[in-house]
């Protein structure tokens, strides 16, 4: 173990026709060229070295793209996944489909965000094909769609492949993240009474009893803020994202909307931001007739925590700490990832990826040392948490 070579200058050349291909994704900016092209140019990659290959076309132009390397039998499955959708590419400061490698950092749109943990992936199961490694597990490298938009990608992966663990290689720049948080989105519907603005006696003004909500909304912010706290990563929080009603200034407001984002910790869940949103207009309309509402919890996402003692965080942990003689860090991200969908389809998933920065920024680079390591880490994962024959 841990004499698994990385070909290096492959590897820079594959991240660099990755970056080179537009992979923007259409949910989130119409026109971008979706993941069918990435997709093939990986397939056809995995399949010249060895790999089995297949795709999902979940919709048009929107396609995962699966290498299986499979074991002989009596060992651990893993999945490695990652998304091969990008943000936008306009108003970038640098070129974003003509990759750059200068000073040990790869230039590009999606470099770290995340073709660099695309790489990493490939150079992995490279390095275990021409080490000649015969694994017990089967290995499922799964490039998915549509991580910035909805994660259709990595839901679809789920109704089909099954592993006893996962690693997702978005950047962590080399630290072991078993964390992050998970977001409720609400809608508010407040219905008020339109009138003249001069017979107050006609009217409810939605817009005022809308005032209700957000004072409370205040309130929940600041004890979330100061009550609970989970230790990698930090506070829950609530902001009210988006506002809209009224009509004209001579008429009372008959409807107005509010949104809400809710970011949850582990710990939290639908249900308790549910309960927590209903406990706040119920004590509004207990003590106001007027108050008329109606609210959704319309998109929900999950906070991810994993712990330290399952198969795949251990194994990791350990090679990537005998691989670079001193322990891996942990940490938890604050943004939500692809992994909560593996964790609640049974597939305890962890995070590991290079190093860099710019993600959905102007200049967005990956450091490639970071991506040999990450690729050295991974192969030797697999083996550990596979089993060689
Ligand atoms: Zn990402």
């Amino acid at each position: 173990m841990y004499n698994i070579s990385i070909d290096e200058k492959e590897l820079l050349q594959v991240l660099k026709d990755m970056i080179s291909i537009e992979s923007v994704n259409p949910s989130l900016c119409p026109g971008g060229a979706g993941e069918a092209k990435i997709a093939e140019y990986i397939g056809n990659y995995l399949k010249s070295i060895g790999l089995d290959v297949k795709y999902q076309e979940i919709n048009k132009g929107r396609v995962n793209v699966i290498g299986i390397l499979k074991g002989s039998g009596g060992g651990k499955s893993l999945m490695l996944n990652g998304h091969t959708d990008t943000v936008s590419i306009e108003g970038m400061d640098i070129e974003p489909l003509n990759p750059v490698y200068k000073d040990g950092k790869v230039y590009g749109r999606g470099s770290i965000d995340m073709k660099g943990g695309l790489a990493s992936m490939i150079g992995a199961a490279k390095a275990l094909i021409n080490g000649n490694i015969k694994l017990k597990g089967d290995v499922y490298f799964t490039f998915v769609a549509d991580e910035e938009y909805e994660s259709i990608g990595t839901e679809e992966i789920v109704k089909e492949y099954k592993a006893d663990g996962a690693v997702v290689c978005e950047p962590t720049d080399l630290k072991v993240c078993v964390a992050h948080k998970g977001f409720a989105w609400i809608k508010i519907e407040i219905f008020g009474k339109a009138a003249h603005g001069s017979i107050p006696q006609y009217g409810v003004d939605a817009i005022l009893k809308a005032g209700k909500i957000l004072s409370e909304i205040d309130k929940l912010s600041e004890s979330l803020l100061n009550s609970k706290k989970h230790k990698l990563l930090g506070t829950p929080s609530v902001h009210c994202s988006i506002i809209k009603g009224g009509t004209e200034l001579s008429t009372y407001p008959y409807y107005c909307t509010i949104e809400i984002e809710r970011r949850t910790i582990p710990g939290e869940s639908y249900e308790t931001v549910n309960e927590e949103i209903k406990n706040i207009l119920d004590k509004i309309a207990s003590g106001d007739t007027d108050f008329k509402c109606k609210y959704e919890i319309f998109f929900h996402r999950p906070p991810l925590e994993v712990s330290l003692e399952e198969p795949v965080v251990k194994v990791l942990m350990e090679v990537a700490g005998d691989i670079y003689k001193k322990e891996p860090g942990i940490m938890g991200m604050s943004g939500w990832l692809d992994s909560s969908i593996l964790d609640k389809a049974s597939i305890p998933a962890v995070i590991f990826g290079p190093s860099g920065e710019g993600l959905h920024a102007a200049t967005e680079y990956v450091d490639f040392a970071s991506v040999v390591d990450t690729s050295k880490v991974l192969a030797n994962t697999i083996i550990k948490f596979c089993g060689s024959v």
